[in-house]
């Protein structure tokens, strides 16, 4: 992968809440399972960010919006000329990409307007629309909010701790969050919602074909991602290989549901999946990227 070093970093599509010493988000912390509840934390958080409520209680008077970070010192450094060499710099254009192909592609495939979502950057802690959250909880997309979270140290994590080092696992992991931004904006997540309600044993089987499909739109957005450009018609990335598609496919077989279960130590019980097993993670961002056409992104099977 290769980024084009004459894009622009637009980062007003990031809030960049770092610096706040976590202020505002000392709220409860998320109780995350096991010793190693960074990565079962991935799935957790998602998950209860998907189905909403529980996440903290005080969702309805903790909202984000009030507490606008300050992007200045980014701006700053992602216009500076080593920008690409920064961890956030090349985020924020990742960001940029994947909301520029959506801004296309949602009216193009769906007839849908786009909204644009922005991306917080936090260290350590949060509060969200969704409630109060930590790091271990990985990234995620809140509904109640329209933002997605990260903190850029997972990507450590997911190198150090899932052998998922390859540089295109950071923008297939903002590509997966964005697709539940868009299945928000489609109506999927909430349809889904109202179909755990009424099925409630088949909860975990409708919240893997909701991360399935996420995992497709990523692949989407990969296949048209060479496509993409700043606002000023600059192309965002020069090129993308097929050893970085291949990176986003090893995270997708890293982070299925059996690999993380058997990496804790704990027998794999599919009543437990939540996001999908390797193999499908695999298989449903290769059909995203094989096809370049999100509509081609159908989990649900027209059960919906
Ligand atoms: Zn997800």
């Amino acid at each position: 992968m290769e980024l084009n070093e004459n894009a622009r970093v637009d980062t007003s599509q990031v809030e960049d809440r770092r610096g706040s010493g976590g202020g505002g988000g000392m709220g409860i912390p998320i109780p995350i399972g096991g010793g190693r509840g960074g990565i079962v934390g991935i799935i957790i958080a998602v998950v209860v960010a998907l189905v909403g409520g529980g996440f903290g209680l005080n969702a309805a008077t903790n909202g984000g919006g009030s507490e606008q970070g300050d992007n200045t010192s980014l701006e700053q450094k992602c216009s500076a000329q080593d920008a690409l060499e920064q961890l956030d710099c090349r985020n924020t254009l990742y960001v940029n990409s994947i909301q520029a192909y959506w801004r296309t592609a949602l009216p193009q495939v769906f007839g849908d307007q786009y909204k644009p979502s922005k991306t917080v950057f936090f260290s350590q802690n949060v509060s969200t629309g969704c409630g109060a959250a930590d790091s271990g909880v990985g990234p995620f997309y809140c509904p109640a909010d329209d933002l997605v979270y990260i903190d850029l140290t997972f990507y450590r994590l997911l190198a150090d701790q899932l052998g998922a080092e390859g540089e295109f696992a950071q923008p297939y992991v903002l590509a997966h969050e964005y697709g539940h931004h868009v299945q928000d904006l489609l109506g999927t997540e909430a349809q889904m919602r109202r179909q755990q309600q009424r099925d409630p044993q088949n909860a975990n089987t409708l919240s893997v074909k909701l991360e399935l499909q996420a995992d497709c739109y990523a692949g989407a957005w990969a296949k048209n991602a060479t496509g993409t450009s700043d606002e000023k018609g600059q192309k965002i990335f020069k090129t993308i290989t097929d050893q970085d598609i291949q990176q986003a496919i090893d995270t997708a077989e890293k982070i299925g549901d059996d690999a993380i279960q058997q990496r804790s130590g704990r027998p794999v019980n599919p009543d437990e999946f939540t996001h999908g097993t390797s193999e499908q993670r695999k298989q449903w961002f290769t059909k995203g990227f094989s096809t370049g056409d999100p509509k081609a992104c159908d989990t649900f099977g027209g059960t919906q």
